[in-house]
Formats: structure tokens, sequence, C-alpha cells
């Protein structure tokens, strides 16, 4: 069993060198155990925040031990009566090759619905993250424009496509690359733009002349303080994620124009997923059904081997995906 350990804490953007790849034993269960090899686990922008030894909503990864997130798998050896071997199933111990765990802390999934990494990417966190954030937190209407920064990422992509599906009226989306920003309009945005090329809020006006009324920020930053200058009265922004200053050193300055907040009335709200189980059963009937009709795509990016986890980490952080970074174990 090769698994990757915090070896030790970054200050700013983190390296190789903050990660260890350890061998031990493939682990036996105990009483109402399982133990699950690993096929796919996630790496996700909000681990950066459990490399630093602060307190935040989840707790920060222990050092010289393995790290942990989604992951999925097979499960090879069952102390448990309720899940058999053979059984894939979702549970919170990735960054290894063989997991050991209550039953009670897996969820069995059906790999016959839908591919294994699906429910790490469209069917699980990330596809309700962006459903829960943009129809619950922001609680879009139909005839809306919508923005959504890091748009050609795993929550950002759906955000946009799921606004259109549910009657927005314009969908623009920002991203890194020229070929995100084409894979945004061939994903059916109404416009996107390429947040190299120039200020984000000049860029922004020009995509969205009529104003925005539904901010949803993955990033932060000048992406929020843009927002807020372009957004309309009672404009409403789900506050997602600020990828922006995950890696800073130093308090971002922006957003400068907070004070619009006031004549515009706007709403800026943020969430965590967690806190949104009560969409999970219309999360799943609609995204279910779009993927049966085709209407609904999703993008996965996939590096192979445990080893290659750290990096695909870092590359996340650093916009090498498109769509949701995962990693095949
Ligand atoms: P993504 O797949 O969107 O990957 C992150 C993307 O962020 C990169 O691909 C990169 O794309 C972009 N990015 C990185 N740095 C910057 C920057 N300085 N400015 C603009 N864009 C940047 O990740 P996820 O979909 O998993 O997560 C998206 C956001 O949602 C994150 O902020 C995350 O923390 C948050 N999140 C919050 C949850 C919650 O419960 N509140 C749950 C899940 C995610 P590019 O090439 O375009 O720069």
């Amino acid at each position: 069993n090769r698994e990757i350990h915090l070896a030790s804490r970054p200050i700013g953007w983190p390296t190789d060198d903050n990660f260890r790849l350890v061998e031990t034993e493939v682990p036996t269960p105990g009483p109402g155990q399982i133990v699950v090899r690993n096929q796919y686990m996630s790496v996700d922008p909000y681990m950066r925040g459990r490399m630093n030894d602060v307190k935040s909503y989840v707790a920060p990864f222990a050092l010289d031990a393995p790290l942990d997130g989604a992951a999925i798998g097979e499960v090879v050896a069952s102390e448990a009566a309720n899940i058999a071997v053979g059984t894939t199933v979702l549970h919170g111990l990735g960054w290894r090759e063989y997991a050991v765990l209550d039953a009670t802390a897996a969820r069995p999934v059906d790999p016959n619905v839908a591919p294994a990494s699906a429910y790490l990417s469209v069917l699980g966190m990330t596809g309700l993250t962006a459903y829960a954030g943009l129809l619950e937190v922001a609680a879009m209407k139909p005839g809306e424009t919508v923005f959504v920064s890091a748009a050609a990422g795993a929550v950002g992509s759906l955000v946009g496509q799921i606004a259109k599906l549910k009657g927005a009226g314009r969908v623009v989306g920002s991203a890194g690359s020229p070929a995100k920003v084409e894979r945004l309009r061939a994903l059916g945005f109404d416009a996107a733009f390429d947040y190299h090329d120039g200020p984000v809020r000049d860029s922004l006006r020009a995509a969205a002349p009529d104003g925005v009324d539904v901010y949803f920020d993955n990033v932060g930053g000048d992406h929020l303080e843009a927002a807020i200058s372009v957004m309309n009265l009672h404009g409403r922004a789900a506050i997602c994620g600020m990828i922006a200053q995950y890696n800073a050193t130093e308090p971002p300055a922006a957003p400068r124009n907070l004070a619009l907040v006031i004549g515009k009335r706007l709403t800026l709200r943020g969430f965590l997923v967690n806190d949104h189980n009560d969409v999970r059963s219309a999360f799943v009937s609609d995204v279910a059904g779009w993927l049966r009709e085709g209407t609904l795509s999703y993008d996965e990016t996939i590096v192979d081997g445990i080893e290659n986890a750290p990096s695909a980490f870092l590359g996340v952080l650093r916009g090498d995906n498109l769509g949701k970074m995962l990693v095949r174990v």
C-alpha cells in the first residue's frame, strides 16, 4: 500500500517537498470494518486550507500522517455484515491505495448507473455545490444574467450549464486560457473571457452589458470586485470559494468597492455544500435526467498514479484542469 503523507506545512504555494510517498502494509479490517482498494480520489482546492495548522470548518491535516479526502473504490475485504466484497463505495480516505474504515463511514454506489469517477464529480459534492449554490443560495430565477468565475473548472462548468438548463437569460464565464474560453462557448455559455486579457471589470462589462443578477464566486479578489461593480440592483452572489487567495501570504486588497452593496442592495452569501443536503434528492433527479438526455456535459482531467497525487493537487491550484481534477489510483 502506498499513501501520501503531509511532510511539512507550506507557506505560500505548496511544493512537492510538502508531501511524502510512504509504503505500508495493506491494512486488514477489524470488526465492522472494510478495506477498500481506491480507484479514484479527488484533489480539491479546499485541501490547501487544511495544509495550514489553523482552526477552520474542517480539521487541518496532521503532519507525518496520510492526507484524506473523497475517494471511491471497491471493497476487497469486509468484516461488516452489510457491505460485501466487490461493492463500490464512496468514502473519505483518499490519498492512499488501500483504505481501512468503519463500514458506517462508506456509502455504496451503483457503478452501473454512472462511471465511478462521476460520483466524485458531476454526481458528487462538486455537482451539489454548483446546484445548491446557484439555485438555493443565490436563488437564480429564469431570465436572469449569471456570471461564474473559474468557469471551466469542476464546479464552475456545472454552474453555467445548470443556469442555462434552469432558464437563465444570459450566462457569462471567466477562465484562465483561450482553450478554456473556447470550451465554455461549446458548453453553451453565452459569453466567456480569459481573465488574463485585461481588467476583469472591463471584460465582464463587455460580456454582460445589461449587468449581472447572480454571481457565483469561486475566485474572490479582482473577480468579486468586478462582479460587485457590474451587479444589478438586488443582485445576489453565492460566495463559494476564493481560490485567488488560497496561497497568498498577505490578505487580499480587493474588493475595494464593497460600499456599493448598500446602494445596490446586494446580497453576498457564503455557503458550504455540507449544509445543503435538503436539495440532494432534487439534485440527483435533475442531474441524472440531464445526463440521460445528454444536455449536461462534465469534463474530467485524470492523472494516473497515487505518486502523482501531489502534482495533481498543485495542478488544480494552478489551473491545469478542465473540469474535475481526479487521480486514478
Ligand atoms: P476547479 O476545478 O474550479 O479548479 C480550480 C480552478 O481555479 C483552476 O482550474 C483555475 O482555473 C482557477 N484558478 C486558480 N487560481 C486562480 C486565480 N488566481 N484567479 C482565477 N482563477 C483561478 O475547483 P473546484 O471546482 O473543485 O472548486 C472551485 C471553487 O469552489 C474553489 O474556490 C473551491 O474552494 C470552492 N468550493 C467550495 C465548496 C463549498 O462548499 N463552499 C465546495 C467545493 C468547492 P483557471 O485556469 O481558469 O485559472
